[in-house]
């Protein structure tokens, strides 16, 4: 038998926020941890990497995505957990991209398993873990490629494609909306995790945004249990095609981020 992980703290934060774990998610999310730190011995995969870190700022940071999902997708919803019972039942696409070892992707799938989940990143060894973290969790219809965004953007079977754009700590909002919005559907919402600068960064990336097809519909203020760090998610609603030069070749949204003066 494996030694069994203390997840207390994981187990408050959620229950804190309304989205109690069962068993099976609880065990999962013990195989995660274990696995992530046996692996970051070896591997760098992450600079968060001890118990509490890893449940607080990966999983628990992760997990809060789903407040502002549950009021977008299920806004006649009462209660957080009348919400969730709807949200679980829902087959939406999404992608992760940059999801380094899976935050905040591989945590939304094992809270909402009727998720069809891609997830994009860009370092082998860190693809190399996702998958072995799939296949350990029995996960279904959760790919993990490696590739960079921009080429994402521009292949035929994701562009448009998913209902759900997430990314946490990937690059600046400028940036990052060129990475995340050629992906989206029309009508689709684009998620960024973000800390303090996000409203600064949206007000950056006012042109970016609109040459892209989208708007911003707002900036969420999240309070993530047990961590005393600012969280705000900006949500944007594509509402028009992106235009085929978006996006560009790999290294040049970051190298001139669209609609920057500089
Ligand atoms: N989202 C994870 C990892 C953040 S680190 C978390 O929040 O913990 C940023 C990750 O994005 C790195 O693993 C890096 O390899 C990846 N990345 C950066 N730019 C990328 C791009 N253009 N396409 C795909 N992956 C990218």
């Amino acid at each position: 038998m494996p030694e069994m992980l203390n997840l207390e703290l994981l187990e408050k934060g959620a229950r804190k926020l309304n989205l109690p774990l069962s068993k099976g998610q609880l065990e999962m999310f013990e195989t995660y941890q274990r696995e992530l730190t046996k692996w970051n011995e070896k591997f760098n995969l992450t600079a968060v990497s001890d118990s509490e870190g890893i449940q607080t700022k990966h999983f628990l940071d992760s997990m809060s995505l789903l407040l502002p999902l549950l009021s977008a997708l299920a806004p006649e919803a009462k209660t957080v957990p009348e919400a969730y019972k709807r949200l679980a039942k829902m087959k939406l696409r999404a992608i992760d991209v940059g999801t380094g070892p899976g935050f905040p992707g591989l945590v939304l799938k094992i809270m909402w398993p009727a998720l069809e989940l891609s997830l994009v990143e860009a370092t082998g060894k860190k693809v190399q873990f996702l998958r072995h973290m799939i296949r350990e969790l029995g996960l279904e219809d959760v790919e993990a490629y490696h590739a960079r965004a921009e080429e994402m953007g521009q292949d035929g079977t994701h562009r448009g494609s998913y209902d759900l754009v997430m990314a946490r700590a990937v690059a600046v909002l400028p940036v990052l909306v060129e990475y995340l919005m050629p992906l989206a559907r029309k009508g689709g919402l684009v998620l960024a995790m973000k800390g303090p600068s996000a409203s600064e960064e949206v007000l950056e990336s006012e042109t970016a945004i609109r040459i892209l097809g989208g708007e911003v519909q707002k900036v969420v203020d999240v309070e993530v249990p047990l961590l005393a760090e600012e969280r705000r998610i900006v949500i944007i609603r594509k509402v028009a095609e992106t235009p085929e030069m978006y996006p560009r070749r790999p290294g040049i949204p970051q190298k001139r981020p669209l609609g920057s003066k500089k």
